[in-house]
């Protein structure tokens, strides 16, 4: 059999060390997918060897997460283990230890960013058995795990939040929709809630991030009425952090924030850090994909009920109560308490109990997509790399043997 080699550049990003955070495995019948975190987009190049047969990537302007567990075995009818190293300063290189294998793809996926490579065993092959391997290894990626939801009932106590027409008060429909949310979270999703308040307090709007950082919180979820001075406006929008210029945004969080609208248009001077702290970390990604995930379910599940439900879409804006938050987080604006009809609606406990199941399914399924590379059918095994490692092997181990086009 001709030595096959394999090589090409993935994509077209440059990357300066991104950091390889992670990395797991699913087994399925046809194939096995592993899937490499990384911290931001990533070339590579990926070669075979033969005898014993192997295939490994080069993870260009990368750097491996102290974390990560170096070696682990597969050990089905595709892979017979997994070895990792930063194998040049500026190169951490993945090899798999193969078994008799068809072929291998890989690619890129984006948001967040992994590499992900599906290896094709011959027909016949016979996954090893090994009793050695315990439950143990049958952990869920920690990246991947949201526990600890922290919701965030706007506004309370000395501070009623926007009031409708009729008197309705936002901070009473914001702790009740949050009550209701954490309810289904802990119920049907088994997750933790937290609250940043389960009474009507004042909370003052920077604790409340403080609180879900304090608890290594997964998500920050923040609920708010909306408010116009135009009564006809009416719907449902959700938020997440970042500068905006565009006005109708901005004066939502003016609002929010408590401030006047022009003070909150003379900010931007002093938010570089934020800004920055914004561009580098993927929160900003995080943050967005879960405000479409439950702006869209939010619109979908109410539009069924409500005929006049009006879509006003995912938008960002600087609101003080997300900023400084550890975690992927959100602002919705449920409805308009403003607008009459709105009000009527949130004054009744059905509206409010429908729009806590959206919510609460818009991140369910965030959670799914986020967890979810494979598809879901097949039994899952993925390894966490927060385990103390099971060997260690630098790069002497894994240069041995290897000769590839690049000469590594
Ligand atoms: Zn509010």
């Amino acid at each position: 059999m001709p030595l096959l080699l394999l090589f090409f550049i993935g994509y077209s990003y440059a990357a300066r060390n991104t950091v390889v955070e992670g990395i797991r495995y699913s087994s399925y019948e046809s194939h096995t997918r592993v899937v490499i975190d990384l911290k931001g987009p990533v070339e590579f190049n990926q070669n075979r060897i033969h005898d014993p047969d192997r295939v490994f990537f080069d993870l260009k302007n990368t750097s491996l997460s102290r974390k990560i567990k170096k070696a682990f075995s597969v050990n089905d009818n595709a892979i017979k283990k997994v070895r990792v190293a930063q194998f040049k300063k500026d190169m951490v290189r993945v090899v798999f230890d193969l078994n008799k294998i068809k072929n291998f793809y890989a690619f890129i996926l984006e948001k967040p960013s992994r590499l992900v490579i599906d290896v094709y065993p011959q027909k016949g092959n016979k996954p090893i058995k090994n009793q050695k391997q315990k439950k143990k290894t049958v952990i869920k990626g920690k990246s991947y795990e949201i526990k600890t939801v922290v919701i965030d009932p706007g506004h309370g106590g000395k501070d009623p939040g926007a009031v409708g027409p009729r008197g309705l008060r936002e901070k009473d429909i914001t702790l009740s929709v949050g009550k209701k949310l954490g309810k289904i979270l802990k119920q049907k999703h088994g997750m933790k809630v937290l609250y940043t308040r389960k009474r009507d307090k004042f909370i003052p709007l920077n604790e409340r991030t403080e609180l879900a950082n304090g608890n290594k919180a997964d998500l920050f979820i923040s609920v708010h009425v909306n408010a116009s001075k135009q009564r006809s406006v009416r719907g449902i929008e959700t938020y997440f952090l970042n500068w905006t210029n565009e006005n109708q945004a901005m004066k939502v969080a003016a609002r929010e924030n408590g401030i006047p609208l022009w003070k909150m248009k003379k900010m931007k001077g002093g938010l570089q850090m934020i800004l920055q702290d914004l561009a580098r970390s993927n929160k900003k990604e995080e943050s967005m994909r879960l405000a479409h995930s439950v702006q869209s379910s939010m619109v979908n599940t109410l539009k069924k009920k409500y005929r006049k439900i009006e879509d006003l879409g995912v938008k960002y804006a600087l609101f003080y109560v997300l900023v400084g938050a550890e975690m992927p987080s959100i602002l919705v604006e449920i409805s308009f308490i403003s607008n009459r009809e709105e009000e009527r609606l949130l004054s009744g406990d059905r509206y409010k109990t429908r729009i806590a199941e959206a919510i609460a399914s818009g991140i369910g399924s965030y959670i799914m997509e986020k967890a979810l590379v494979a598809s879901p059918d097949m039994k899952h095994r993925e390894v966490s790399f927060t385990e103390s490692p099971v060997s260690v092997e630098g790069p002497a181990a894994l240069l041995s043997n290897v000769k590839s086009s690049d000469g590594y």
